[in-house]
């Protein structure tokens, strides 16, 4: 089986090892009304990390009055049990964030903008250059005190207000991310507008035009094909990927957007296709199903509600066979 699976990565050019960041403290729970307990943002890290997941998302140092759910970003970072080789890496919006991040003793911060001009006045109040502007700020507060920045380009495969976005929009904020320093840049697709085509399209474009930059993807279920959109990453050698736990998520800022692709059905999907993680999938479903209860409800995830592909159940077990 081993072997069908790893002959099926060959055929398709698949990196045979990949890295999961989870987003689900962060991006996961940030639209959320009712407040996550601290205690239990905490756990979700610690969970997955006994699972095998390394890098997470854990918060934003963000207003607390623009964004509520993550008022508790110090106790958050602060909290996490660091006997495990995790990396934590925070949003940071403006230098205010940046300086509180790097007094919470974050591994990364990520900076972000929009590819598109509407959502990104929408999202943050400023237009693009703007935002890159004020990221020179955070970049420098964030040297002085030894920690990485990385680059995220939301609406990166389409924009609720504009539509299509241009390839050239993603490879010219890349640029100046790349002229800043930063060279690990995710795509995000905000609100699930991506394709495979675009995929390819626009991962090709980055690897010609800005070869420094490594590149993340992360992807939103929103019209079904969000796994479809990672295997399409995966044919051109990708080998970052962000997912939340439950598949959590929204953003608040743009119409319909629905959560981030579910962290289990990712690797679910990603051994399944021959493409190693590192992590324990059965305890990523635990850990979703835990998550579950946490918030007191179903979440979209689907593979810790079915169990392995090869959990057999007795024949009396059930009372026929569903087509
Ligand atoms: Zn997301």
């Amino acid at each position: 089986m081993m072997n069908r699976n790893a002959a099926y990565a060959r055929r398709y050019g698949f990196p045979q090892r990949v890295r999961i960041v989870e987003v689900g403290p962060r991006d996961g729970l940030q639209a959320e009304p009712e407040f996550v307990a601290t205690s239990d943002k905490i756990a979700m890290i610690d969970r997955l990390a006994a699972a095998g997941i390394r890098e997470f998302e854990a918060t934003s140092f963000v207003s607390p009055r623009a964004v509520p759910q993550l008022r508790d970003a110090a106790e958050v970072v602060a909290g996490v049990d660091r006997g495990r080789p995790v990396r934590l890496t925070t949003l940071v919006p403006n230098p205010r964030g940046a300086v509180a991040a790097a007094q919470a003793g974050v591994d990364a911060m990520v900076v972000f903008l929009s590819a598109s001009e509407s959502h990104n006045r929408k999202n943050v109040n400023r237009s693009r250059a703007e935002s890159l502007e004020g990221f020179r700020e955070v970049v420098a507060i964030a040297r002085e005190a030894d920690i990485k920045v990385q680059g995220a380009i939301a609406t990166s495969f389409g924009c609720p207000f504009e539509g299509d976005v241009d390839v050239g929009a993603i490879t010219g904020i890349a640029k100046a991310y790349a002229q800043m320093g930063i060279t690990h840049v995710t795509l995000g697709d905000t609100t699930g507008m991506a394709t495979p085509p675009l995929v390819a399209e626009r991962c090709k474009a980055l690897r010609r035009e800005v070869p420094e930059s490594e590149i993340a993807l992360h992807f939103h279920n929103t019209r079904g094909i969000g796994l479809v959109n990672v295997h399409a990453g995966l044919a051109e050698g990708i080998t970052i990927f962000e997912s939340s736990i439950g598949g959590l998520g929204g953003c608040p800022f743009a119409p319909g957007a629905t959560g981030n692709i579910a962290t289990e059905d990712l690797i679910y999907m990603l051994h399944e296709c021959g493409v190693e993680t590192g992590i324990d999938a059965i305890a990523v479903t635990e850990a979703a199903a835990w998550m579950e209860g946490a918030m007191g409800r179903k979440l979209p995830g689907q593979a810790a509600k079915a169990g392995p592909r090869l959990k057999t159940s007795a024949l009396d077990a059930v009372a026929t066979a569903c087509g």
